[in-house]
């Protein structure tokens, strides 16, 4: 299979190109390197460094011709996306008409695209479907949701396949400690300096964390599987931000100081994703438990913002 993934060089869609390679397939990488990596890259993917808003994408993917799109080259940085609301547009939905308009000129077999959780801003549910509705409550979030829109009317008028994926917060190595999604990256950031952790407001609230090699079985799963679809890809489980801690200081062998702050006006404060729809029509269900997902990722080396 020929695939190209967008944002390659990033924390996921790394970890996604190494999965893919090591399958046998033939990988293109298309990043512009803002906040991806020339080391994420595996040596035997394809590199083209351009940027997804620029006309010079399309004719780059219609030139490689891929079977398959997986498409994670964003700007997902919340804090950027509320000072810089045209950069983030920009990218994250210009740039999505741009990869779709050459995925139908490439006649790819289908677009796997890396959506969110925080498009249901601030839905307290104990359990989201992906039936709840839509309400982001950042520019970041209101521009994955604007994307999704695009990729099913796409489908609705060039019948371009596809799968929507909306992650739950994804958390593992080469995942640099920077921004809001990287929580688990701060504070193991901060652990290994000895600094304290800084947590909004009292620690109760709540994540669902999935290791990113499950994200990535997710992404392969789809290859085949749920076609016209919007699907979790999540554990389904809660961890509180204490109980987080309380685990990274089971795995770092001492209790690190914390200091309370108050939340943001974007701060979502409980968010769990349902699976039962990933475990029917992706045959997916995680693998890693979070204990195990946050050691291995304490063994690896922690990347500081580029
Ligand atoms: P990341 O910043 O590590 O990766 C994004 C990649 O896109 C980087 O390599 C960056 O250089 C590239 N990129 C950015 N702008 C580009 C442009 N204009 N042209 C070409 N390449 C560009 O982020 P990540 O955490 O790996 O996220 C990957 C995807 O998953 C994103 O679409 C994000 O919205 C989504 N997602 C992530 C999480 C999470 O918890 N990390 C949760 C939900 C969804």
């Amino acid at each position: 299979m020929k695939a190209i993934v967008t944002g390659g060089a990033g924390f996921i869609g790394s970890h996604l190109v190494d999965a893919l390679i090591n399958r046998g397939d033939e990988v293109h990488v298309i990043d512009n390197l803002r906040s991806g990596r020339l080391e994420n890259i595996h040596p035997q993917a394809a590199l083209h460094i351009v940027d997804i808003s620029s006309r010079k994408v399309k004719e780059i993917i219609v030139r490689i011709k891929p079977d398959i799109v997986f498409h994670l080259a964003a700007q997902a940085d919340v804090t950027t996306s509320e000072q810089s609301p045209d950069i983030d547009a920009e990218i994250n939905i210009k740039g999505t008409i741009n990869i779709l308009e050459a995925c139908c000129l490439a006649r790819a077999k289908k677009i796997i695209f890396a959506s969110t959780s925080a498009v249901y801003g601030e839905n307290q549910k104990d359990l989201l479907s992906e039936e709840d509705p839509a309400a982001p409550i950042s520019c970041y979030s209101l521009s994955k949701w604007t994307a999704e829109s695009y990729i099913r009317l796409f489908y609705r008028f060039y019948q371009l396949p596809y799968t929507i994926l909306r992650y739950a917060n994804v958390y593992g190595p080469r995942q640099v400690a920077k921004g809001e999604g990287g929580v688990v990256a701060i504070f193991m950031n901060r652990i290994k300096k000895g600094e304290p952790l800084k947590v909004l407001s009292n620690g109760d609230q709540t994540q669902d964390f999935i290791y990113v090699k499950d994200i990535v079985r997710a992404n392969l799963a789809a290859i085949n599987n749920g076609s016209g679809e919007i699907i979790h890809a999540s554990t389904a489980e809660t961890t509180s931000i204490n109980q987080l801690i309380s685990y990274l200081q089971q795995i770092h062998e001492s209790r690190p100081k914390t200091i309370n702050l108050v939340p943001r006006p974007a701060e979502i404060k409980h968010s769990c994703l349902d699976n039962t729809k990933a475990k029917q029509l992706l045959k997916f269900t995680p693998s890693y438990s979070i204990i195990d997902g946050l050691r291995e990722t304490y063994e690896a080396e922690v990347l500081n913002e580029k």
